[in-house]
C-alpha cells in the first residue's frame, strides 16, 4: 500500500475505504453493504479476486455484509457451470455471503414495473430505429446525436408496444425501449440509452418466462437499490455510467438510495485476463480447461496449488487505486513463496535422477537418518528418511568436466548429501552413446548427519533419493503462458502463447514420505521449489504440480543481463 498512515480502525487504507469511513462518521449509514456481481459468463479469475477481496473486506472490516449477486442478464452467454463455479471460487478465497445470495434474474418482475413507470411518467418510449440506424442516430464525442423518430410517441402508444414486446409479439432486434434523456449530451450513456431488448432466448433460471431482457444500465443500479446496497463498487470503465446510475435512481421509486465508486482493474503481465480470451484459450485446446493450472483462473490457481492467502495479500498489497496500471506477475508469485517459505513442508525429491552406487556401503542394507520438516517452523519437527547403497541425485548436480564455478559433484570431488554423509565421487559410467549413466561413489561413515568430525568442509549439498525407497512420479512445470510481458501489444495475443508453458517430467524420484504428502498444499522440494499433489493422482501414479520457484528465475535472468 502507499499510504503509509495507519486509520484508527487498523484497517487498510485506500480512497474507497476512506470514503465509508467518511460516510459512517456522517452518520450515512450504520454500516456499509457492499456487493460483488459476476455476470455468470466464465470462470473468475484474479482481477475477480482484487474486486471480491475489497467488497468482501470491507465487509468484514467495518461490520458490514457483502452479497453475492449473480449479473445474470444476458441469457445467451450463462450457463449453471458457471454459477457453480463462481461459488466455489469465492468460497475457496476464504469469503462467504450468507444467506446474501442474489440473481438479478430475481428482480425481473420489478425491473419491468419500473419500465412501466417511466413510461408512464414520459421517460421512456419504444424505438423501433435498426441497431445500425441507432449507432448513426447516436451522434460521436464530439458530434450531438440526432433524435429517433420514434421519440415522440405517446403515453399509451408505447406501453402497448412495449407490453407487445414482452408478450412476444416482435422478432429479435424489432424494437427496443429506451429512456428518454438528452440526444445531446455530452455523455453517449445518457443519449437515451437502450433499457430492454427482445431476445428469444431461454434463460439458464427463468426459462421461457421472458423474450426481453433488460440491459447492465437498468439491472445493475435498480438491483442495488433493492438489495440495500450502500457503496457500489466497480471498475473504472463504468464511471461514464455513472451519470446513468443516478438518473434511474432519481427517477423510479426504489427502496433506497445506492452510489456508485470506480477503482482501476488489476492487469498483470504474462497473461490476460479478458473472459473473451479464457473462453478462446480453453475452447481452442491452448490449456487443458478452465483449471488448468496456466491460467490466470482461480480455480486455476487452486490447481495449482497456490494457497488462497497468497492471493489475498497480493490484493492487499497491490491495494485500490484510480490509476490503470499492469503488475509483475512476478509480485503475486512472491506472495506465494513467503508464505510457503513459513508454512510448506521440505521434502527431498529428484526430478532427472542420475543412479549413484555407494561402494562402501553393504548391500541390502539401509538406515534412516533424521530430516527437518520445516527449518522455519521448529514445531513441524523431524522425519525419517531412508538411506542405502543406491541413490539418486539430480542430474545437473553433476558434471564430468566443470567449469570453474561448478562445485557440485565431479569425479574425485566430495560433496555433502544432505542430512546423511559427504560422499566422493570414483568413477563415472557410460553408455555406448557416451552418456554418464551411473555414478560410483564412496562414503565417509563417520560423516553421518551431514558433517566431518574433523572440520573438513564441502562447497556443496545436494538432495537425493534412496533408489528402493523411492516413489515414482509424474511432476508438471509450468511457466508462463505467454512468452511476453504484454500479451498482443503488437499483432494477435495468441501468436504470443509461449510454447515451452508445460513441460511434463514422468520417473521422477520422492522419498517415501510423500506418498503421504497433503493434497491441497505445497511442500517445498529442497532446492528445486514448491510443489503440490494434482488432482490426477492416484497412489500407484503420484503427480505433482510445480506451484512455484523458489527463486523468481525471469528475474535472476534479468539481472544476469
Ligand atoms: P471481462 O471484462 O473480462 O468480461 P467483466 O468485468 O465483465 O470481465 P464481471 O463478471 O462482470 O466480469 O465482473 C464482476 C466484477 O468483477 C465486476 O464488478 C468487475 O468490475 C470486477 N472485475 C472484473 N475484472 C476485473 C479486474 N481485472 N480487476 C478488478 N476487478 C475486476
Ligand atoms: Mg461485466
Amino acid at each position: 500500500m502507499s499510504d503509509s498512515e495507519t486509520p484508527a480502525d487498523g484497517g487498510p487504507r485506500d480512497f474507497i475505504r476512506d470514503i465509508i469511513r467518511a460516510d459512517l462518521a456522517a452518520g450515512r449509514m450504520a454500516a456499509p453493504v457492499t456487493r460483488f456481481p459476476p455476470e455468470p459468463n466464465g470462470y473468475l479469475h484474479i482481477g475477480h479476486a482484487k474486486s471480491i477481496c475489497l467488497n468482501f473486506g470491507i465487509a468484514r472490516e467495518f461490520g458490514g455484509r457483502c452479497h453475492l449477486r449473480f449479473d445474470d442478464t444476458n441469457p445467451v452467454k450463462e450457463e449453471m457451470e458457471y454459477i457453480n463455479s463462481i461459488q466455489a471460487d469465492v468460497r475457496w478465497l476464504g469469503f462467504d455471503w450468507g444467506e446474501h445470495l442474489y440473481f438479478a434474474s430475481d428482480y425481473f418482475d420489478r425491473l419491468y414495473e419500473w419500465a412501466e413507470h417511466l413510461i408512464h411518467a414520459g421517460k421512456a418510449f419504444v424505438c423501433d430505429l435498426s441497431a445500425e440506424q441507432m449507432r448513426e442516430y447516436r451522434g460521436t464525442l464530439t458530434e450531438p446525436g440526432r433524435e429517433s423518430p420514434h421519440r415522440g410517441r405517446s403515453i399509451d402508444e408505447n406501453l402497448d408496444l412495449f407490453r407487445r414486446m414482452r408478450a412476444g409479439e416482435f422478432p429479435d432486434g424489432a424494437r427496443v425501449l429506451r429512456a428518454k434523456i438528452d440526444m445531446a449530451s455530452g455523455n453517449i450513456n445518457m443519449r437515451d440509452p437502450v433499457l430492454y431488448r427482445i431476445l428469444h432466448a431461454r434463460h439458464p433460471r427463468t426459462g421461457d418466462a421472458w423474450c426481453i431482457y433488460p440491459t447492465y444500465d437498468f439491472t445493475h443500479g435498480q438491483s442495488d437499490a433493492i438489495e440495500q446496497i450502500t457503496h457500489s463498487i466497480c471498475t473504472l470503465e463504468f464511471e461514464d455510467h455513472r451519470p446513468l446510475y443516478d438518473w434511474l435512481i432519481e427517477n423510479l421509486p426504489v427502496p433506497s438510495t445506492p452510489h456508485q465508486y470506480e477503482f482501476a482493474r488489476l492487469n498483470i503481465t504474462y497473461t490476460v485476463l479478458s473472459k473473451r480470451r479464457l473462453i478462446q484459450l480453453v475452447t481452442e485446446g491452448h490449456v487443458k480447461g478452465w483449471d488448468d493450472p496456466r491460467l490466470p483462473t482461480l480455480s486455476g490457481y487452486r490447481r495449482r496449488g497456490f494457497p488462497p492467502a497468497a492471493i489475498r495479500e497480493f490484493a492487499a498489497r497491490i491495494g485500490v487505486s484510480k490509476s490503470n496500471a499492469t503488475m509483475e506477475v512476478a509480485a503475486l508469485e512472491a506472495c506465494a513463496r513467503e508464505l510457503l517459505n513459513r508454512t510448506a513442508l521440505r521434502r527431498m525429491a529428484v526430478l532427472r535422477p542420475l543412479k549413484v552406487v555407494i561402494e562402501n556401503y553393504p548391500a541390502g542394507e539401509s538406515e534412516t537418518l533424521d530430516a527437518v520438516n520445516n527449518p522455519e517452523d521448529e514445531a513441524a519437527g523431524v522425519r525419517a528418511v531412508p538411506f542405502s547403497r543406491e541413490l539418486y541425485i539430480e542430474r545437473e548436480d553433476f558434471m564430468e568436466d566443470p567449469p570453474k564455478k561448478f562445485f557440485r559433484l565431479a569425479p574425485g570431488r566430495e560433496v555433502r548429501l544432505r542430512y546423511a554423509y559427504f560422499v566422493t565421487c570414483t568413477e563415472v559410467i557410460k553408455d555406448a552413446a557416451g552418456q554418464v549413466v551411473e555414478l560410483r561413489c564412496t562414503y565417509d561413515p563417520a560423516t553421518r548427519g551431514g558433517n566431518a568430525p574433523d572440520g573438513r568442509k564441502v562447497k556443496a549439498t545436494l538432495h537425493w533419493v534412496s533408489a528402493a525407497h523411492a516413489l515414482d512420479a509424474e511432476v508438471r512445470l509450468y511457466d508462463h503462458l505467454f512468452a511476453r510481458p504484454d500479451p498482443g501489444a503488437d499483432g494477435d495475443v495468441m501468436d504470443d502463447l509461449n510454447p515451452d508453458s508445460l513441460e511434463v517430467l514422468t520417473g521422477c524420484k520422492l522419498e517415501p514420505a510423500l506418498a503421504d504428502a497433503p493434497k491441497d498444499y505445497p511442500v517445498q522440494f529442497e532446492r528445486l521449489g514448491y510443489f503440490t499433489p494434482d488432482p490426477d493422482w492416484t497412489d500407484a501414479a503420484p503427480v505433482f504440480n510445480r506451484t512455484a520457484t523458489l527463486r523468481d528465475a525471469w528475474a535472476k535472468a534479468q539481472a544476469r543481463g
